[in-house]
This record gives C-alpha cells, sequence and structure tokens, in this order.
C-alpha cells in the first residue's frame, strides 16, 4: 500500500514515511492509492473477533511496510483493559428515545476521557516504529498546540515512550479549567507543558513557524532530534478510527440490531472531520452504510456546505459549549474532496487555494451530487444541546457531554425530516464529566458550585452516573507545571525544554 499527497499524485510514500512525515511539502494530506475491501465472509469472519484482533486486521491492509509482530506490538500495547476500563475500548450503549433506538457508541474510556484517546494511544507506537524504518536513532520532538483534549490525549499517549519528547502549547486563558488541570498534572519524564498569552491560533501558528523554520530543523538536527505532529492531519491518528466503525458494525450485527450485509447510519459530532471521514473509510473498506450524519453546532459551515456545494469560513466564530467542534476549518475535508473528485490532485489544489485566498470556494455538480447522496448535515444551537441532555437523562437516564449531544439532537432531526429508520450508531465523544458545568446548568437551575471538583461531585449526585477514574484521580494532585510563555517566545522555550541551548 502507498499513499499519494492529495495536492500531487506525484509524491509517493510508504505508511511508514506519511506517518513520521505527517504533512506532504506540498501542503496535501497523506491518502491511501486504494481502500482495501472486506467481503461479507471477512466481516462475518470478525464478528468473533476482540476489538484488537479487529485493529489489527483492519491495520494488516494499510501498513504494509509493517511486519504482523510490529501491529500487534502496537495494538496490544494501546488497546489494554487498564487503559480503557474494558478489554473492549469502545463498548455500544444502546437506548430508546423518543421512539427511536440509539446505539451509543462510547469513544471516551480511555485515559483522557475523549475519543482523541483512541487514535492517541497508539499513535506513539506506530510513530515510532515508523521513525526507525524512515530515520533510525532519532528522537521525535512532538510539538502539539492545543485548545484542550488533544493535548491531553498526546501528553498521555507519548508519556514515556522511547525516542520521543513532547511539548504542548495551550492558550492560557483559553480551555476549561479540568483541561488545564488534566495537562499540567501530566505525569512522564518526556513531558513539557506551557501555557502562551495569547489564543489558540496565536498557538498555533507560533507552532508552524517553529516547525517550518529551516534553521530550527537545523538545531535538532544536530542533536539527533527531528520535528513531529501528532494532529489529526497525521495518517497515523485517521487510521485507527476507521477500525471502531469496523468493529461497531460487527457488533451491531452479534447483537442482532442489523442482519450481516444490511446497512446501519453512522451519526458523527463533527469539527476537523476526522471523526466522520474515519467512518466513509470504513464504508469504502465494506461496511454496509446508508447515510452519515454530519451533527454541527452554532459553527454550521459544514452543514451548509452538504446542503449547498459552498464551503465558506466567512463567518462568524462561536465560543460555543460544545468548544471541541468550535472550527471554520474542516481539515480533514481534504480528503473527502479529493477521494470523492476521483483522486484529482488538480481539482483539490485549486479549492484549497481558493480556502487560503478568498476563504470560499465551490464544489462541481457531481461532487456535490455525490456528498448529498451519503452525507446529511445538520446542526443544533446551544439552547437544544442543553435541552437533548436534560431530556435524554430525564427520559433515559443516559448522561452525555455536550458534544455527543449535538449529535443526538441532530439524528432526532434528521428522523422527523425524512423518516429513515435504518439503525443508527451515534459516536459519543467524550465523558459528560470532562464537561461537568455545562452539563450541570443543562441539568439544573441551582447555583453552580465554585470549585471543577465540586461541581464533577453535584453531577455525580445529581446523576448518579460514574466518575471516570482518570478524572477523580485529578483531585488533590499538584500541578507540575505552572510555566507561561510570551507567544513570540515560543521558540526559545522549546529550545529550553530540550536542553539546547
Ligand atoms: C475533537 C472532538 C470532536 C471533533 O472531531 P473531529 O474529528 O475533529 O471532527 C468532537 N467531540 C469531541 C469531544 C472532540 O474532542
Amino acid at each position: 500500500m502507498l499513499y499519494n499527497s492529495t495536492q500531487n499524485n506525484n509524491k509517493v510514500v510508504s505508511s511508514a514515511q506519511a506517518i513520521a512525515q505527517g504533512i506532504s511539502e506540498d501542503g496535501g494530506l497523506f491518502v491511501p492509492q486504494s481502500f482495501p475491501k472486506f467481503s461479507l465472509t471477512d466481516i462475518e469472519s470478525m464478528l468473533q473477533m476482540s476489538y484488537q484482533d479487529r485493529a489489527k486486521a483492519v491495520f494488516k491492509c494499510y501498513l504494509t511496510d509493517f511486519t504482523e509482530e510490529e501491529i500487534a506490538d502496537c495494538v496490544d500495547k494501546a488497546y489494554t483493559k487498564e487503559k480503557f476500563e474494558d478489554v473492549n475500548p469502545a463498548p455500544i450503549t444502546c437506548v430508546d428515545y423518543n421512539g427511536n433506538e440509539f446505539n451509543i457508541l462510547e469513544l471516551w474510556h480511555g485515559p483522557t476521557c475523549a475519543f482523541k484517546d483512541m487514535a492517541l494511544q497508539i499513535l506513539p507506537h506506530l510513530l515510532t516504529k515508523s521513525l526507525k524504518k524512515t530515520a533510525d536513532g532519532i528522537k521525535a520532538v512532538i510539538l502539539v498546540a492545543t485548545s484542550g483534549d488533544t493535548g491531553k490525549a498526546a501528553l498521555e499517549g507519548f508519556k514515556d515512550v522511547e525516542d520521543t519528547q513532547i511539548i504542548v502549547f495551550y492558550p492560557e486563558n483559553g480551555v476549561s479549567a479540568m483541561q488545564k488541570h488534566q495537562m499540567n498534572t501530566q505525569a512522564g519524564e518526556n513531558v513539557y507543558v506551557c501555557a502562551i498569552k495569547g489564543n489558540f491560533d496565536d498557538a498555533q501558528t507560533g507552532v508552524k513557524q517553529i516547525f517550518t523554520d529551516p534553521a530550527n530543523s537545523e538545531i535538532l538536527s544536530q542533536h539527533g532530534m527531528m520535528f513531529s505532529s501528532a494532529n489529526s492531519i497525521n495518517w497515523g491518528r485517521l487510521l485507527p478510527q476507521i477500525v471502531y466503525y469496523v468493529s461497531a458494525y460487527c457488533d451491531m450485527v452479534k447483537m442482532g440490531k442489523v442482519n450481516l450485509g444490511e446497512k446501519i447510519n453512522i451519526v458523527v459530532p463533527t469539527g476537523n472531520f476526522g471523526n466522520i471521514l474515519a467512518a466513509y473509510y470504513a464504508c469504502e473498506m465494506g461496511i454496509p452504510v446508508n447515510k452519515f450524519i454530519c451533527a454541527s453546532n452554532s459553527n454550521n459551515v459544514l452543514t451548509d456546505f452538504i446542503n449547498t456545494g459552498v464551503y465558506d469560513k466567512n463567518r462568524d466564530f462561536y465560543t460555543t459549549i460544545s468548544p471541541s467542534m468550535d472550527i471554520l476549518v474542516s481539515s480533514n475535508l481534504e480528503r473527502l474532496l479529493y477521494k470523492l473528485s476521483g483522486n484529482n490532485d488538480e481539482v483539490v489544489k485549486d479549492l484549497m487555494a481558493k480556502l487560503k485566498t478568498d476563504g470560499v470556494y465551490e464544489v462541481s455538480d457531481d461532487i456535490k451530487e455525490k456528498i448529498k447522496k451519503v452525507f446529511y448535515g445538520g446542526f443544533c444551537d446551544e439552547d437544544s444541546t442543553k435541552t437533548t441532555i436534560k431530556n435524554l437523562f430525564d427520559s433515559k437516564k443516559y448522561l452525555c457531554d455536550t458534544h455527543t449531544s449535538v449529535a443526538v439532537s441532530v439524528y432526532d432531526d434528521y428522523v422527523k425530516e425524512t423518516g429513515d429508520k435504518t439503525p443508527a450508531v451515534i459516536a459519543s465523544t467524550a465523558s459528560p464529566y470532562k464537561f461537568s458545568k455545562s452539563v450541570l446548568e443543562a441539568m439544573s437551575d441551582d447555583a453552580l458550585p465554585e470549585s471543577e471538583f465540586d461541581m464533577v461531585y453535584k453531577l455525580y449526585s445529581l446523576s448518579n452516573t460514574k466518575v471516570p477514574a482518570p478524572i477523580a484521580e485529578l483531585k488533590g494532585l499538584k500541578a507540575r507545571f505552572d510555566n507561561v510563555t510570551d507567544k513570540n517566545e515560543m521558540k526559545q522555550t522549546v529550545l529550553k525544554a530540550l536542553g539546547i541551548n
């Protein structure tokens, strides 16, 4: 299996190169040249497999420059019962709501209580093996700019992984109290956390500048190091996400929700378009899917795109109670456009150039039609997000977070609008305890307790649901990091953290 850049079909790399490099020099994203297909017989044979074995079967199709032992090593180290509460890291919970049956795929049982763990627990293993194959002996320095969830998940994933060092920058006033506490208490000998005086964009711009300045790469190279990336454009983050959709379909068949070969709908609360794209890729591999339901919050750029074929980021940016979906440029959409244009790198390059210069582009009628056929786009505002949390809990005692609630609400609209009763899997992307304040506000009119952990325990007493151990354990932990730097001093901070002066 080889990979192309979405913006240059002449760029051809192995999976190890794609993962080590993260992004192509031409600015395009790496995509597999074709999608391996599972037949129904293949899927049938996966029904009895564990999640881990299903993961190995999927990985084997794409990581053809890895040995089976290497793949097994990565999977077995990542998806352990200790890290994900159970041998199955991605269980399905079934709930009846408004006469619809929801099959909620809970992707937040990992060490940081967000679905990003599903990829970031395995990426460090994939990356260190990829580096051995392409740049042996080099230490990878992972730079991350985060608005909250990715930073903690990457820290936890890379903690004490040999030949890696991870440095995370977050906006001093731009993350939740729990997210800040999660990052500043991070254990591990190879981790470094620093707030910057600025917003998320400043952090992201600073990291990009450090990445792209050849002088910095030169300094690192003199010390046997290189920069690498853990953000969601890396193929090594997308691939592990395909697995849980393949696995969810197998579980739906096993639970008798669908017959083998029957289609399901998949509902995903969407921001950067990575999670829903992984579902689409699972379908390309042979998983029977009727509709992909793309749920957005008030930042509804994708809803408009799916409905009109026009992508327009020139609009107000809303800070919402589902912050991980507050995004106006969904980077992974580029990969869908590449696929739907018949792997046409020129078309993608042109659209991405328009997005950069004008902030807007329109796809061809052909692509519009293909999108409409399999995608449904909808969005929900903050009031509906809160009402849905409350209604779902009051009627079914199922407590969901603010992101999952957006998906539930949009799915409800979809069924009302279309009458489509195809069995649906809804991706649940975070534990409600990561967003205790907003969830509490949705549940009750009482005054909020002052401290973050008092909110956690208030939510616990209201809902009688389990507080995830990784959150409970943070209580009383002393912060290891209290670094704050100016946004113009990030480079010096990085060099100091690496012990290079
Ligand atoms: C990152 C994130 C999302 C958005 O996922 P994308 O892959 O970026 O579309 C949704 N919910 C939560 C909780 C997240 O952390």
